[in-house]
């Protein structure tokens, strides 16, 4: 069992704690945004990590949820790292014709809507992988998607079904749906990148205590690929903060807008074309 890392985005204690999501269904553009809350710009709210962070307020307190240990990132039964599992057999197979199927089903307690969304996420990563997301007949491994408490993934292909959570109050968002797939896929975290030390500072003091280590450089397989501010799975500025500062500061300029991605980045799709080996 080489993966049984989870990646489990939780927002454990709940910097954002203030920001209700009133608007469950809403897309993140629709919401005002106008002004700023509690110092923090309301901009930052529909980070893919503020989402993920709201969301995850009481994630892993169910019976059967793994156990969060990290803020973002919790380990399910013992494995710290995650992306590393790559080289170790957590891919999905890539089928004789190029394309790499992930079979999948969708539990029966979203919307129509929400199904939607989801379905549009599975999709996108046809139109410019060789991932193909299809429909479990009968398939081993598989993917399945519930509405669990929070958002969360386990890291890379575990063996057998593996749940991805999208919780319907929080996480049934575009972006939040190819970030928590990304993991599945294999991927972790932007800012844990080993390079990262060059291009983010990591401003452990204003993380929530006892979460510093979700913010841990991972020896990351970067796939030639150069840092992405603008990856899906790029952390927002204030992710974890315990103090409404900032936890994540670009380097060397301080100022570039970082974690914003409402979708995959051209970065994002070229690693899992790397990754995977699909010809494009
Ligand atoms: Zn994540």
């Amino acid at each position: 069992m080489a993966t049984s890392t989870v990646i489990l985005l939780v927002c454990l204690l709940g910097t954002l704690n203030t920001v209700q999501c009133q608007h469950e269904e809403a897309n993140p553009e629709d919401v005002e945004n106008n002004g700023e809350i509690d110092s923090i710009p309301v901009e930052e709210n529909y980070t893919v990590s503020a989402l993920i962070e709201r969301a995850n307020k009481n994630a892993g307190q169910e019976l059967d949820d793994p156990e969060i240990v990290e803020g973002d990132i919790a380990v399910y039964t013992g494995l710290q790292n995650a992306d590393p599992c790559t080289s170790r057999g957590c891919k999905w197979q890539r089928s004789s014709n190029g394309n790499v199927y992930v079979p999948y089903v969708i539990a029966n307690q979203f919307s129509q809507r929400e199904r939607a969304i989801i379905e549009k996420g599975l999709q996108s990563f046809a139109q410019s992988t060789c991932i193909r997301f299809t429909r479990r007949t009968s398939q081993k491994d598989y993917v399945n998607i519930q509405s669990r408490s929070g958002c969360w993934s386990y890291v890379g292909r575990r063996g057998g079904e593996q749940v991805v959570s999208l919780a319907r109050s929080g996480c049934v968002y575009h972006q939040v749906v190819q970030h928590e797939l990304l993991h599945a896929l294999g991927f972790n975290h932007e800012q844990c990148r080993s390079d990262r030390d060059s291009h983010v500072r990591i401003l452990y003091q204003n993380i929530i205590r006892g979460l510093e280590y979700a913010f841990n450089k991972i020896n990351t397989n970067n796939l030639g690929t150069p840092y992405d501010y603008g990856s899906v799975m790029q952390y927002g500025r204030y992710a974890f903060s315990r103090n409404r500062q900032a936890t994540i500061v670009p380097y060397p300029n301080p100022n570039s807008v970082i974690g914003k991605a409402s979708q995959m980045s051209r970065m994002d799709i070229m690693r899992i074309n790397r990754l995977y080996g699909c010809r494009r």
